[in-house]
């Protein structure tokens, strides 16, 4: 063992538990790199004459602010540059609505200090986006608050994490990392980071993946539980820090690093190939993406395609519907980027836990069940057909699929299906150069569109399984409600008996039926999907290689005969085991055997 890694005799070896923000394992000594004071803001009222002076000083921080960040996004370094959007977003936020706006109404109506008009707006902020459950959106007032910090410091005159003057090898412990920051890290310097708070989807997260460093985050406690120098394990594959660690816990860790490292090489030197099962079937994995600078990641991951491009992030952050130029614009990027592999483009998914603040809707006690997705686009023809044009001269440039989100009844494809013609006859008239030659399909989330997917496949030319809804509306179960979250259980037999529904109404008509949801990103359902016989799937860039490799080592032939015992159980429990015993050495003995 290297002496470097020796534990602290007196020091009990401690275990946290957290959410993997990056794969991988990394050993070494923690440096805390927590900020302190920002938190601590005091309010004082203005005289009627201080209000103008104080705007001036709040305008003036966000210059200083944007300045700063500026700089940061020239010195990003060329791996990171497909992320630098991500930044750029935060540039365009510092002058948002509802930070900048609000604090200057909150100094001008509240009478107070610029610091606590800004904590206000951020706070109420942070409220609009607490009930939100899609992670994208999360990701959203993530970087708000990030933003937020950002004018808070030049406000207050405190510096921020200085990562890059960083100068000895060490794992970094913070209470949360910004982009910013987080774009800051030197390779050679930091191994890996945990933070306390932050999720999976945080944009943190996202760069740490880019970067390939181990990251746990959303510990909670790690900046009080861990000193400064103490020896710590990261393990990314699970989210969790070992603190203290014994000889023996080291010892298996260094093993387990070293076998994750030569895993990983393997499957990333084989992501470029195809998907060919044992016994030789082919299928093809594909990314999903929110953003066209997201297509890099998939082309990088070996993805065959875009499986589902969720439109809805284009709509965000801003004060008005994006044009159809603009959303043209958009879509031919990407697709002439992916040519000849196809883009499948979802038409637009919001309200449900995806409300946009610039969008008048009602008041509704049920969002999840309410004016969502196609509802929402049908009874606003006019955005839904701005975004259809743009789709159908999108199509010029590739292979394009358009695919409607929560379909729960035949006329919904009916009528989506008229307003893509009308789309079409208007484009014709105008001389717009568009191909309406293209598949269109619909995602199967909602269970009436499930059970009535014999009828529903004479009227389109694919479905794709959204399992993120399909399971919260099959087991009446809200995504985002964590006092639910061990019931939501994508092996739920009810679940699966729907999943085999789709796909063999499908095949009789022999329509394909692919699959978006999370549940394909996890190798442990591959044997269930592809007994099943989907024929697609898509997920997030970075889990293509390695559902690629399992499905290599995949025969499905026994997996269709394992359908037979599983289409039998009664319980998710049973089904988890069965998967474990028939299929664990294949999923799993590359990183955990012995
Ligand atoms: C799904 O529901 O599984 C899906 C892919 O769509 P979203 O997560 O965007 O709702
Ligand atoms: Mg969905």
């Amino acid at each position: 063992m290297n002496n470097e890694h020796r534990p602290h005799s007196d020091s009990q070896e401690i275990i946290l538990t957290g959410i993997s923000g990056s794969p991988g394992i990394c050993i070494g000594k923690a440096y805390l790199v927590d900020r302190e004071g920002v938190d601590v803001i005091e309010k004082y009222y203005l005289s009627d004459h201080e209000i103008p002076n104080q705007i001036k000083r709040f305008k003036s921080a966000v210059h200083k602010a944007k300045t700063e960040l500026a700089a940061i996004i020239e010195e990003i370094p060329k791996d990171l540059r497909e992320h630098a959007y991500i930044l750029e977003t935060h540039m365009l936020l510092h002058k948002d609505k509802m930070l900048y706006g609000k604090t200057i109404e909150n100094i001008e109506k509240d009478g107070v200090n610029a610091e606590w008009a800004l904590k206000k707006a951020t706070s109420s902020a942070r409220k609009m986006f607490k009930d939100i459950t899609d992670p994208y959106l999360k990701a959203r007032a993530s970087d708000i608050e990030n933003v937020s910090d950002r004018i808070m410091r030049q406000l207050t005159g405190q510096n921020g994490v200085n990562i890059s003057g960083i100068d000895k090898r060490v794992i970094l412990v913070a209470d949360n990392l910004s982009p910013a920051e987080t774009s800051q890290i030197q390779l050679n310097r930091v191994m890996g980071f945990i933070t306390n708070r932050g999720g999976r989807t945080s944009h943190t997260s996202i760069i740490a993946r880019t970067l390939e460093i181990p990251a746990v985050l959303g510990l909670e406690k790690a900046t009080t539980m861990v000193h400064n120098d103490d020896l710590i394990i990261v393990d990314g594959n699970e989210g969790i820090v070992v603190l203290n660690p014994e000889e023996e816990t080291l010892i298996r860790y260094e093993e387990l690093d070293r076998r994750y490292e030569a895993h990983k090489k393997d499957i990333i030197r084989t992501g470029e190939l195809p998907a060919r099962s044992e016994d030789g079937r082919l299928f093809r994995v594909m990314g999903n993406i929110e953003l066209p600078e997201e297509v890099v990641g998939v082309k990088d991951h070996g993805g065959d395609g875009i499986g589902l491009f969720r439109t809805e992030f284009l709509y965000l952050s801003r004060n008005y519907f994006p044009s159809e130029q603009e959303l043209y614009d958009q879509y031919k990027e990407v697709v002439e980027l992916m040519a000849p592999r196809p883009v499948t483009i979802r038409t637009l998914d919001i309200n449900g836990d995806k409300e946009i603040s610039t969008i008048r809707t009602p008041d509704e006690a049920n969002p999840a069940l309410g004016l969502r997705a196609i509802r929402f686009c049908l009874k606003k023809p006019g955005i839904f057909k701005t975004q259809l044009r743009a789709i159908l001269r999108s199509a010029v440039h590739g292979s394009v699929r358009l695919l409607l989100p929560m379909i729960s009844s035949c006329e919904e494809i009916s009528e989506s299906i008229r307003l893509l013609d009308e789309a079409a006859e208007s484009l014709e008239k105008e001389g717009f150069a568009y191909n309406r030659d293209i598949e269109v399909g619909i995602m199967m989330e909602v269970p009436s569109a499930a059970i009535l997917a014999d009828s529903m496949a004479d009227m389109v030319d694919f479905f794709s399984i959204g399992t993120n809804d399909l399971v919260q509306y099959t087991l009446a179960i809200d995504r985002g409600n964590r006092h639910v979250a061990h019931l939501y259980n994508p092996l739920h037999p009810a679940v699966i008996r729907l999943i085999k529904h789709i796909v063999d109404s499908g095949k009789k008509k022999g329509k394909p039926t692919y699959m978006c949801g999370e549940m394909a990103a996890d190798p442990l359902h591959l044997p269930i999907l592809l007994g099943l016989g989907i024929d697609e799937l898509s997920m997030a860039p970075q889990s293509i290689p390695e559902i690629k490799n399992k499905i290599r080592k995949i025969n499905v032939s026994d997996s269709e005969q394992f359908m037979v015992t599983v289409l039998k159980q009664k319980t998710a429990a049973d089904t988890h085991r069965l998967i474990l015993e028939a299929f664990g050495d294949i999923l799993y003995k590359d990183v955990y055997a012995g």
